[in-house]
């Protein structure tokens, strides 16, 4: 017998943002219903953010185990046991998963229904036998790897971000293809656990990000011996018996590498199978589900959140803002909108490199009439005793100093920028960081030494000059 629920909300997908819309709408008291046909958590708990970090905290502690002796401190041997980085990364996951969990939901007063979401018409989703009449719908269904029309690429293994994190051999030669920042992380990840790894790269590597910083990254990644080649076409993939081969054609010639695995990490597919948005009158494409800039649909009752929907950043604190939107929009009528100026994101391999607001292109695209403020990683204190000299920061800001985006490439990065990411949400100019007064010695202080280089230029007066040098000395 079919059981009809008629929730206010009813959120579909039980990853990053379905679980934010939910967990925000049961705060409010508001009947939810929440639909996942896999795992609660969806890709980043499972199969992405989590993971891909386990992994690369592990190989960090081969890195520095491997970099101790300019600290006078040396391991006279580093042994890499696999199946035990596996473990990590696997006990990791579970240790975060009740946070996601069903139990935990239906604790927070959320109906959790296990199934995949079917649109029956503009108003009503069945799973089973059940179908829900809600007021309003959330689609949260994310994105699936995507795979290039490469001959021969699925005529054998190849590994994805929903199958690497299950290997438990370690392999001798890895090769990525795609070097945007999932395949860079896991390049710089197997490279200091002990594998060979080579990435191919049609375009240029981490292509959003700034060139002069991704460039500090790529430099590092190389020094520990990963092969990047970008620019270069893949004309063919080989599988033979446990091993995999790839050629492709370089600046002149044809070139093939050879490994155990291959690694495909060349973007993300929007997740609309199985909904059937057309019986909802939703529309879509191979971008994804098109929403305004309020996430609406062409079904006025239906948003769409995270991954799935068209043109939207895809991160996992985006998936949440969206969900936050969605619940101002849906619950309280206000009328806010998307704005990716005040997302960041970060590519978390060491040096991290992190984003917040425009880049430079950006700032150029826009014909915006612009400032920019440096500081080195070199010429901070804290960096120096950590021996992390490489890299700097890039802060982008109007002539008259509004701030309007930040790149920083360096250690700790991701931690750094959440500042900037503050002070272009709440509109600031550069001078309120000029008279912040940070602890010493923290690598946060090379955004205050860039905010005082804003007023390098004008140095006319001997008054700035001693106000500038002063700040220099003691700020
Ligand atoms: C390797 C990797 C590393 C990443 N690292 C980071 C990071 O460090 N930081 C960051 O911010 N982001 C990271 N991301 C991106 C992040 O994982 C995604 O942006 C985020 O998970 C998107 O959330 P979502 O809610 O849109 O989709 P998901 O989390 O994928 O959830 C979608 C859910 O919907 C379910 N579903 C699909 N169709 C249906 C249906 N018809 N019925 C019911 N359920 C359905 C799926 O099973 C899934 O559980 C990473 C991604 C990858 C692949």
């Amino acid at each position: 017998m079919t059981e009809t629920l008629k929730p206010d909300l009813c959120a579909i997908g039980g990853g990053s943002g379905g679980l934010s819309v939910a967990a925000a709408a049961a705060a409010f008291g508001v009947p939810v219903v929440l639909i996942e046909r896999g795992k609660m958590g969806g890709d980043c708990l499972n199969t992405g953010c989590v993971p891909s970090k386990a992994l690369l905290a592990s190989a960090k502690r081969a890195a520095v185990m491997r970099s101790g002796a300019p600290f006078g401190v040396t391991a006279s041997k580093i042994d890499v046991d696999f199946g035990k980085v596996h473990d990590h990364v696997q006990r990791v996951i579970a240790a975060i998963a009740p946070t996601d969990s069903a139990e935990r939901f239906a604790g927070l007063g959320v109906r959790v229904i296990k199934g995949t979401a079917k649109f029956k018409d503009r108003r009503t989703v069945a799973v089973g036998d059940i179908e829900i009449r809600a007021r309003r719908f959330v689609i949260a269904t994310g994105s699936t790897p995507a795979l290039p029309p490469i001959p021969g690429i699925d005529e054998g293994p190849y590994l994805t971000n929903e199958t690497v994190f299950d290997l438990t051999e370690q392999p001798d030669r890895l090769i990525i293809i795609g070097a945007g920042p999932i395949g860079l992380e896991m390049a710089q990840a197997f490279r200091r656990l002990g594998s060979d790894v080579t990435v191919l790269e049609a375009a240029a590597p981490l292509a959003k990000d700034d060139p002069e910083c991704a460039a500090i990254v790529l430099d590092q990644l190389e020094r520990e011996g990963v092969v990047i080649r970008s620019g270069v076409k893949v004309i063919h993939v080989k599988h033979a018996s446990s091993r995999v081969s790839v050629t492709y054609e370089g600046a002149s010639d044809e070139e093939t590498v050879e490994g155990r695995y291959l690694l495909v990490a060349t973007g993300r597919k929007p997740t609309t199978d199985g909904l059937d948005l057309a019986a909802a009158g939703i529309k879509y494409d191979r971008a994804g589900i098109a929403v305004n800039k309020r996430l609406k649909t062409a079904n006025r009752r239906v948003y769409a959140i995270g991954d799935c929907a068209a043109g939207q950043l895809q991160f996992t604190h985006a998936a949440n803002y969206h969900a936050g939107l969605v619940i101002r929009n849906a619950l309280f009528r206000l009328p806010v909108k998307v704005n990716d100026d005040v997302i960041p994101w970060v590519t978390f391999t060491e040096p991290e490199l992190a984003q917040t607001g425009l880049t430079e292109a950006q700032a150029r695209t826009r014909g915006i009439k612009m400032r920019i403020l440096r500081w080195s990683y070199h010429d901070n204190d804290r960096a120096q005793t950590e021996r992390e000299t490489h890299g700097h920061i890039k802060v982008i800001t109007t002539a008259k100093g509004k701030i309007l985006g930040v790149s920083i490439v360096g250690a700790q990065a991701g931690e750094l920028i959440a500042m900037w990411t503050l002070a272009i949400a709440q509109g600031l100019n550069i001078r309120s960081l000029t008279g912040i007064v940070l602890p010493y010695p923290t690598l946060s202080e090379i955004g205050k030494r860039a905010a005082i280089d804003y007023f390098a230029p004008s140095l006319t007066s001997p008054w700035l000059r001693r106000i500038i040098a002063w700040l220099r000395i003691f700020g």
